[in-house]
């Protein structure tokens, strides 16, 4: 097999800002896993939370590819398995490697990845779209833009968090889901969650640190009015299992948990638990998005809103128009390469 590695810059269509920063530009690695005149397409982005640049996720494969060279391919899982412990140390180069992987099988074998896994398109929940943290009238004007779009998922962490809610409230009727990315106590996220129930809120995703207490985390799930879904604190396999009674549902990122081999099985495991189950991205193209959306007939809820935030992507797959995740078209994961911009 051959890696063939793109790193690309991919500006935003606006300044994008959370709790902990805010950006303008996105930086990606672009993977094309060549093998028998077959490809696929993969895909990772810098992450500072993550500590991942597209330096490090450049090196990490160029690393692996030695050992690809004579690496006969069968399947993505048991490349996976091959490649695991060569990448444990960036998940976010597994992750893109495990895509490409995906995307290969499929179309060498003329089929999607959703129907290998015996899924079919049906019943697909809508995604949301993401509001940034800005002024309440900048939200509000972005919200405006947002027309049309059923789920929001606002981006709290802030001062006036309550008052944000109140005023995208007023202003919008779609269900507002809230992410606030660690930064609030437990104290904050249980009046928080009172507040915004009586506001029609869906749920929180991730009030506390990872490194919160147990018991900390224990009291917000037993008292928050809302359910708690895990996000940072929910990143790899074996975190399941630990979100269980401390959280009621799990947000998995392919770029967390290393690809959708690990991701196919973390929703087993969470359905198992009897966890909500949500699929979300970086701010990232249609090549990484386009492997999430494989995920998305099994899931609860959906934020898939990575390519729509940008201005310009390198790829052509699935598409997310208005909450609605559009079937992917063709095998594998349903995307293809703009050669022109990469
Ligand atoms: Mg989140």
């Amino acid at each position: 097999m051959k890696l063939e590695l793109h790193r690309i810059e991919m500006p935003l269509r606006n300044v994008f800002r959370i709790s902990r920063g805010e950006i303008s530009v996105q930086e990606a690695v672009i993977v094309e896993l060549h093998d028998n005149g077959d490809s696929g397409l993969g895909e990772a982005t810098r992450s500072s939370y993550y500590g991942h640049t597209a330096d490090s996720i450049v090196s990490s494969l160029e690393q692996l590819a030695e050992d690809l060279r004579e690496y006969e391919f069968t399947t993505p899982e048991s490349l996976w398995e091959f490649a695991k412990d060569r990448l444990s140390q960036n998940y976010f180069a597994l992750s893109a490697l495990d895509q490409a992987a995906h995307d290969l099988y499929g179309k060498r074998h003329r089929t999607s990845v959703f129907e290998r896994k015996g899924l079919s398109w049906k019943n697909v929940p809508h995604s949301s779209i993401t509001v940034s943290i800005a002024s309440i009238p900048e939200m509000l004007e972005e919200l405006q833009g947002f027309a049309g779009w059923p789920i929001i998922k606002v981006k709290l962490g802030t001062d006036d968090d309550l008052a944000i809610i109140q005023a995208l409230r007023r202003n919008s009727d779609a269900i507002i889901r809230v992410d606030a990315n660690c930064a609030w106590t437990v104290e904050e996220t249980i009046r928080n969650s009172y507040e915004f129930a009586k506001l029609g809120v869906e749920f929180i995703e991730q009030p506390l640190p990872v490194h919160a207490p147990i018991a900390a985390k224990r009291t917000v799930f037993e008292e928050s009015a809302l359910p708690i879904i895990a996000d940072e604190s929910c990143q790899r396999e074996e975190d399941v299992r630990q979100c269980d009674g401390l959280f009621h549902g799990i947000n998995i990122k392919l770029c967390k948990c290393g690809g959708l081999t690990p991701a196919f099985r973390m929703l087993d495991e969470a359905h198992s638990r009897r966890l909500k189950t949500m699929v979300g991205c970086m701010i990232e193209s249609e090549v990484a998005i386009s492997a999430a959306a494989q995920l998305a007939p099994r899931l609860d809820y959906v934020d898939l809103d990575g390519a729509v935030l940008l201005a310009r992507q390198p790829a052509q797959g699935v598409k997310v128009h208005r909450g609605s995740i559009a079937r992917p078209v063709g095998f594998g994961c349903g995307v293809h390469l703009d050669s022109s911009l990469v």
